[in-house]
């Protein structure tokens, strides 16, 4: 398999940009640099998220100045205004013409000299290569803990299954792009999507440096309202946890009623409890209570099956079709 059709291969990096013009020169240096030693042909794809620094101006001086790299060519998406990372990565990947696609930060964050090895692997035949971060030593112990939290519920309740420090750095073959462009739900985490395709997945580990220039826009609360995003989007967990609930104090509270119930009218307090009326009405109430949580987890039944058509996943995604 290896070395077949080299050369002629298209590979598409696709990098989010969103006020960047201090990290852009810097990256893109290093990409031309990494990309002169291959022999592949490479197009990168600079989609600007409505930055408001003069990123688009540096994109666009630097694309003059490829012009005369033969393997090399830039292209600029422009947004309109900020739609998040991404979506406009989303844009990216919609425009890329490649064989392949990679996805890259403009941060420097993604070493880009492991792009030979993410192509090596996809070459021996990984239809989607995983960026693994192999420590996470450059961020908070709150963060840290926040993440390890993260892949522990989300893998406990969602059907989509995420591998602990997977990043964005992401390569992916054309089925793969082409079955990505099927999603059609809004809210979307690239990372989540491309993990419920599935298809042949391949690693590479690699260890993450500071960031370059500016401040990582994902603060602690933007990562948490992330976190929350995949949660819903990925598993119907918390919308059954009222349904749960409501069985649970109905079943409890119902029983205790029973037997305060027998008790106290049909037996007269034999067991010398002195129920009041208040506790009486208290365990009424839970029971009631109890009733209208488990009608909420019923409605939260019927959300989730309507949110499961208008998300409108594709039924089923096939790797190959094989005439034998
Ligand atoms: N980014 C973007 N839109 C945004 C925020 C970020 O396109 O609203 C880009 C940013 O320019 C970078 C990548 O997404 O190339 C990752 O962003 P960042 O480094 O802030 O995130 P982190 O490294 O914390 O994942
Ligand atoms: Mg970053």
């Amino acid at each position: 398999m290896e070395g077949i059709g080299l050369g002629s291969s298209v590979i598409s990096v696709v990098t989010p940009v969103y006020n960047e013009s201090e990290n852009i020169p810097l990256f893109y240096a290093e990409l031309l640099k990494v990309t002169r030693a291959l022999e592949h042909d490479f197009e990168l794809i600079f989609v600007d998220d409505g930055s408001s620094d003069d990123s688009v101006k540096v994109v666009e001086s630097l694309a003059a100045e490829v012009k005369n790299v033969e393997n090399f060519g830039i292209k600029l998406i422009e947004l309109s205004r900020n739609f998040g990372k991404e979506i406009a990565t989303t844009a990216g990947i919609e425009a890329a013409r490649g064989d392949a696609v990679i996805i890259l930060d403009a941060d420097l964050q993604h070493p880009i000299d492991m792009i030979p090895a993410f192509i090596r692997k996809w070459e021996r035949g990984y239809d989607v290569v995983v960026g693994v971060r192999a420590t996470d030593g450059h961020y908070s112990t709150v963060k840290k803990a926040g993440s390890e939290l993260f892949y522990k519920i989300m893998n406990r309740i969602s059907e989509t299954k995420l591998v602990p420090h997977s990043t964005d750095f992401r390569l992916l073959d054309r089925k793969v792009v082409e079955a990505f462009r099927s999603f059609t739900e809004r809210q979307r985490i690239t990372r989540g999507l491309i993990d419920w395709l599935g298809f042949k997945r391949g690693f590479v580990h690699f260890e993450t440096g500071e960031r370059l220039h500016g401040e990582p826009s994902y603060s602690t609360r933007k990562l948490v309202k992330l976190a929350l995003n995949s949660f819903t989007a990925h598993s119907l967990f918390p919308l059954r946890i009222a349904g749960y609930m409501g069985v649970i104090f109905m079943v409890v509270f119902g029983a205790l009623g029973l037997f305060t119930y027998i008790e106290v009218f049909l037996a007269h307090d034999p067991m010398g409890l002195r129920i009041t009326g208040t506790a009486l009405l208290g365990l009424l109430m839970l029971f009631a209570i109890g009733i209208l949580l488990a009608c909420l987890g019923l409605i939260a039944l019927y959300i989730a099956s309507i949110h499961g058509e208008v998300i409108n996943r594709p039924l089923y995604v096939v790797r190959q079709n094989k005439e034998l």
